[in-house]
This record gives structure tokens, C-alpha cells and sequence, in this order.
């Protein structure tokens, strides 16, 4: 309510500065406007557009997660339906567009692209629900081309709108290559004006995706598709909209809110997108993130407003779990229509019902999907528990580095890379702590399906790596041992050894190396990567291939894309980071595929370094550990803890 008010206000002051304009000289964007003298003072003539934009749906229709294998409440299309339809009934001129990313990311994109294979002449299921939605728009988002041009020919062949982008091309080494897609498109459309006459606004749209398609999907698009640069592309192309008669330009960027700085070929560009001239609106994405709210300390940015050096952007988040409106007031001057205000804001889908209509549209493809993630990929000969994961090296871990090695082995064969030595990173994200005695991964020996990959590895994150040196390995190992307290070796009485303050996901284990972490020294880091003991010097031994680590040496680890872009010790000395276009998840069930049946032991690459005294360390874990203790009888169960956790003892290894 607070925030309705707010709004109001600011809409009030708006029209008393627009007031107090015109009883100055007149109310006009520019002094050369002003030079041609006023046709419509009262802007009575103007049109008020509602531009809604959905991007990153990644196929989630549905309000289903196909892992968890249950209804949701905060995404899916058919709840953003809803939003489209409730957002046209409060406006009187309205345009949709979709930024990108539509056919993959979800199970029931793989269904439809590997399972119950989209035949030609067949509309896949995002247009069946699209179709639904009359979209006026789209343009393609880098994960369109993960399954290779056949297929996306396919699916656009079915497609009830048009799509546009310029900066795709054919490899067709002419001089001019020709376009994958139209570059733009005028769409006239026939708008009411505040006086109720219609108006004829020819709406320019193109669109851009991130360059980088042809290295993400190097073994579908070499020698098929170029790219080109953003900018430079919306440059090229906005005279030829202009002269092709288009009223106003939005731009549909694939391509997230990067760096103020203009770089040549940059992944996210829509930043240096509102500098370009003649660009009046730009729908963004890409990031998975929001704007208006997120991007606040950028220059330029005003966040109230939802603008961008003045510019109107949005970017409605990802899976559908946001639309994105942008109301803009057109106005005619000389003939001329220009985009003289703008409000900007996201709607988010938590509140609402999903659509039936679009629920029914789809429901063969979410049935099959359904039936797909419970049909199991292959088979593990133990348990796979993460009860564990943070005193031992754990199977729920090794089965994600070895996924991840096995990944990025078969992307750097044939690259320069080739021969540098691949380190895989991962951590437990699901290790009980403040989500509850009942947050661990469990899956029982025997058939894993598609959705117990998901218990496995929790977050959409996507596969990347960095260049580090053996000195980097170090520094980020003695940052995941902040996981662990502080133990007292002259101290016989209880000590707990997990740090409850640190994260799980933090704990990195690095296979690929060995080590050990030395409790009894403090921690180096805390917990936000700040150094708290400079001489602190926990891990021990750190070899590789049995050698103490080379300092200089360099490395490829594999992780994720948050961790590669985040300021982790160590990591944050890369010397190169590469973002790959598949989820580890994916890695992770292509990998089990592929090996068919899994033994998940883990290889035991760290131990805790031996302790001269007898120590007494207790940590929390599972109530249903107790049926998983490890045989060598180092885990002994004690009893039961707090909050539903049971209290384990564990004997540190011992020095001679
Ligand atoms: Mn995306
Ligand atoms: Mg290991």
C-alpha cells in the first residue's frame, strides 16, 4: 500500500512539473522542438504505450519444478498469462515481446528436443502457449541454438510471431552475410490517443544476442553462424528502421547489464545499448536478474523511474516469475513520434493463479515431461548421502567434480587447453545447517531418475572454469576451511568442529589435488573472503599428481558460473574465466548416461592432517546418519542434538 502511495506522489509531482512547463514556454523535449513551435501543448493527442516483455522463460510453462516434481508458486508462463492479460486490461494501447532463451532450460525442453522430438510441421509447446498470448515479437537468446540450427529452424517454423535480430548471421562468406533472422521489423500498429482518435504508430523492434553463441555453441554453430557486435549492430541497423519509416526503436537485447565501458564483442552490453541513439526502449535479460532493482549503483541508473541514462529499460528476471512494463508516452512532434515519458516496473508472479488455458494448451508436453524426469538415467551400486560432506570427502561431492572434469575434458579437446591439468571444484549445497535436520541429499542405492539429480546439485547454475595458478589453489582451499572452527589439541573436553557462520555451498572440495586441513590453525579467510589470520596456513600437503604443488604452475578448475564470477580467494586471481552454456546439472545426468551404472565412492583426496593429542570433536548431522556410519568406525553416533539434528563424535586422524 506504502508503495502505491509513493508511487502516486511521484506521478502527481510529475504532472505539476509538466504544468508548471507549459505556463513557461512550452513543454518540449528539445530546444529544437521548441524552435518549431508546439502542435499539441496539451499532449492531448499523445499515445500511451504499454510495452510488456517476458525473457529467460528457459520452456518453463508449467508453474513446475520438474526436479522437485511438484507444483511452485513464484515461475512459469502460465502464471505470467495471467499477468499479461490483467496488465492489458488496465491500458488501452499494449505491445508483448519476448527477449530470448525460450526452448531450453528445463526438462521439458530436453523432452521436446530429445525425447518426444519436435517433428516439422509440429508447434512446440512454447508456442502453443505463446500463441495463446498474442505476442507481437521476439528475438533469440543464446541457449536457442543448444540444440543445433535443425532444430531451432524447426521450432521457429512454428512460430505465431516474427523474430528478429541483428547481429546473427549465416557463414556464407559472402561480403554481406545474410541475416539468420529479419534484423528488424516495423510493426504498424493503430493506437488510441488520450482523446480517443486513432493513431497510426509504425513500432520499430530489433533485437541483439550475446556474441558469444558461436564459442558456447561451437559444435553446432562453427562454420554455420557469425556474430557480430551488439552495439555496433543496433547502429548499423537503426537508419535502416529509420528509413523504413519506423515511429520509435525498441531494442530486445539478449544480452545482459554489463560494464559501463564500452568493450568490442561484450556479453552484456545493454548498458552501453542506451547510449545508442535512436534506441527509445530496450527489454534486457540474459542476466536472470531484475530491473527495475537491480543494477542500482550503476551510473545512470534511476532506479524509481526504471531508466537507464534516460532510457527505458526492463528486465523481468527469468522463468517467468516477472513481467516486465514499460508505459510510455508517446508524443507527435513535427510528425515525429518521440518517447517523451516513461514508468517502468516489474510484476511478479507469486500472487497469482496460473491460466487454464494455457495449462491445457500444453499439457501433453507436461504430462510426458513429468513421465520423463521420474525415468531413472542410471544406476549408483551405494547410497549416496551427503549426511557427511563436511568431515569427509564425500560421494555427493566427487560425483559432481568427476561430472565436471568429464564435461570440460571433451570442450577443451582440440584448444589450446588441451594439455593444462583440470581441477573440479564443488561443494554440499544441501548439508543440513540453518535449512533444517532435513535438508541433506539421500539417494538410495539402485536407480537415479532425472529429478534425483536435482537433490544432487540444487542450483540452475551453469558450468565454467578458471585459470589459476597452484599458489590460487592454495588460497581457495584455505578459504573453504573456514568451514571449519578452530580446535584446541591441548583441550580434551567437547569442541565442535563445523563453523555454523560459514556457508555450505562455500565449502569447496578440489579434486585433482590432495590435501589436508590442519584444524588446529585458525582460519585464514572469514567467511566473506576478508584475510583474518595472514600467517594462518590450514591446508597441509597439497599435492599434485604426488608432487607438492608447483606455485606457478597453471590450472583449469571447473565450477560454476557463480563461483567464477565471484571474488572467492584465489578465484579472484584468474588469469582467464570461460562460462559454458550447459547447467552442471546437465553435465551431472549427461555423465551418469553415459557411464550407466555409477559407483559413487568418493577417492578420499582430503583428510583432516593428524593431531598429536586426543582430541574430543562432535559435529551435527542427520538423525539418519546413524545408518550410515562410516565402517572404519571414525563417526560414532552420540546421541541426539538440537532442533531435530543428532550429535556425531569424530576421531581425527593421529600423528605418529
Ligand atoms: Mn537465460
Ligand atoms: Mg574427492
Amino acid at each position: 500500500m506504502k508503495k502505491a502511495f509513493q508511487h502516486l506522489g511521484r506521478k502527481v509531482l510529475a504532472m505539476t512539473m509538466a504544468a508548471s512547463l507549459l505556463a513557461g514556454t512550452a513543454m518540449m523535449d528539445t530546444a529544437e522542438a521548441a524552435k518549431k513551435g508546439p502542435k499539441d501543448k496539451k499532449g492531448k493527442h499523445d499515445v500511451e504505450l504499454r510495452v510488456m516483455g517476458t525473457t529467460d522463460i528457459h520452456t518453463h510453462l508449467y508453474n513446475y519444478d520438474y526436479y522437485k516434481d511438484e507444483e511452485v508458486e513464484d515461475f512459469g508462463l502460465a502464471k505470467t498469462a495471467t499477468l499479461i492479460k490483467q496488465a492489458r486490461a488496465e491500458a488501452t494501447n499494449t505491445m508483448l515481446f519476448d527477449n530470448g532463451d525460450l526452448i531450453q532450460g528445463n526438462p521439458l525442453g530436453d523432452y521436446k528436443a530429445k525425447v518426444d522430438v519436435l517433428q516439422p510441421g509440429e508447434v512446440h509447446p512454447v508456442f502453443q502457449a505463446m500463441g495463446l498470448l498474442d505476442y507481437d515479437a521476439a528475438t533469440l537468446g543464446n541457449h536457442e541454438f543448444n540444440y543445433g540450427l535443425d532444430f531451432l529452424d524447426t521450432v521457429l517454423e512454428g512460430s505465431p510471431f516474427p523474430y528478429v535480430s541483428a547481429n546473427v548471421f549465416y557463414d556464407d562468406g559472402r561480403k554481406n552475410n545474410k541475416h539468420y533472422v529479419e534484423p528488424y521489423k516495423i510493426i504498424k500498429k493503430k493506437f488510441k490517443d488520450k482523446k480517443g482518435t486513432n493513431q497510426v504508430v509504425r513500432v520499430g523492434v530489433t533485437g541483439v544476442v550475446t556474441p558469444q553463441i558461436t564459442q558456447w555453441d561451437k559444435a553446432h554453430l562453427d562454420g554455420e553462424i557469425i556474430t557480430k557486435d551488439i552495439v555496433k549492430s543496433v547502429e548499423a541497423v537503426i537508419p535502416k528502421m529509420k528509413k523504413a519509416g519506423a515511429d520509435i526503436i525498441i531494442v530486445l537485447a539478449h544480452s545482459g547489464i554489463g560494464e559501463v565501458e564500452y568493450v568490442e564483442m561484450a556479453e552484456n552490453a545493454t548498458y552501453n545499448l542506451t547510449q545508442v541513439e535512436g534506441v527509445d526502449a530496450i527489454i534486457t535479460g540474459h542476466n536472470h536478474l531484475n530491473f527495475p532493482g537491480d543494477f542500482q549503483d550503476m551510473p545512470g541508473v534511476d532506479s524509481e523511474k526504471g531508466t537507464i541514462n534516460g532510457v527505458p529499460v526492463v528486465m523481468p528476471g527469468n522463468w517467468g516469475n516477472n513481467l516486465g512494463v514499460m508505459d510510455l508516452t508517446l508524443s507527435k512532434k513535427k510528425g515525429d513520434w518521440k518517447v517523451t515519458d516513461s514508468a517502468t516496473k516489474l510484476m511478479n508472479v507469486n500472487d497469482v493463479e496460473a491460466d487454464p488455458a494455457i495449462l491445457e494448451a500444453v499439457r501433453e508436453a507436461h504430462e510426458g515431461t513429468v513421465n520423463y524426469v521420474r525415468t531413472p538415467v542410471g544406476t549408483t551400486t551405494a547410497d549416496i548421502h551427503s549426511y557427511f560432506a563436511l568431515v569427509q570427502d564425500d560421494p555427493s561431492i566427487q560425483i559432481v567434480t568427476n561430472a565436471q572434469k568429464w564435461y570440460i575434458e571433451k570442450q577443451l579437446a582440440g584448444t589450446v587447453d588441451e594439455s593444462t591439468p583440470v581441477l573440479s571444484a564443488g561443494a554440499p549445497f544441501k548439508a543440513g545447517g540453518r535449512n533444517g535436520a532435513g535438508y541433506y541429499t539421500y539417494i538410495p542405492e539402485g536407480e537415479i531418475a532425472i529429478k534425483n539429480v536435482a537433490d544432487l546439485y540444487l542450483y540452475p547454475n551453469t558450468v565454467a572454469t578458471v585459470k589459476v595458478t597452484g599458489a590460487d589453489v592454495k588460497e581457495w582451499l584455505e578459504m573453504s576451511a573456514g568451514q571449519f572452527k578452530q580446535i584446541d589439541p591441548n583441550n580434551s573436553s567437547e569442541q565442535a568442529l563445523i563453523n555454523a557462520d560459514f556457508p555450505t555451498y562455500n565449502y569447496d572440495v578440489i579434486d585433482g589435488v590432495t590435501y589436508e586441513i590442519d584444524v588446529t590453525e585458525p582460519a585464514k579467510y572469514d567467511k566473506d573472503g576478508v584475510v583474518v589470520n595472514g600467517g594462518a596456513n590450514r591446508i597441509k600437503n597439497l599435492e599434485y599428481n604426488g608432487e607438492p604443488i608447483d606455485s606457478d604452475q597453471e590450472f583449469i578448475v571447473v565450477t560454476n558460473n557463480y563461483r567464477a564470477s565471484g571474488n572467492f580467494p584465489g578465484v579472484r586471481n584468474n588469469t582467464g574465466v570461460e562460462m559454458y552454456p550447459d547447467e552442471n546439472r546437465q553435465a551431472i545426468i549427461d555423465y551418469i548416461v553415459e557411464q550407466g551404472e555409477i559407483d559413487p565412492s568418493a577417492d578420499g583426496n582430503w583428510t583432516f592432517a593428524p593431531i598429536t593429542n586426543t582430541v574430543n570433536v562432535t559435529f551435527d548431522s542427520s538423525p539418519n546418519a546413524v545408518d550410515a556410519l562410516p565402517e572404519d568406525g571414525t563417526i560414532q553416533y552420540e546421541g541426539a542434538s538440537q532442533n531435530g539434528f543428532a550429535k556425531y563424535r569424530l576421531t581425527l586422524p593421529t600423528a605418529e
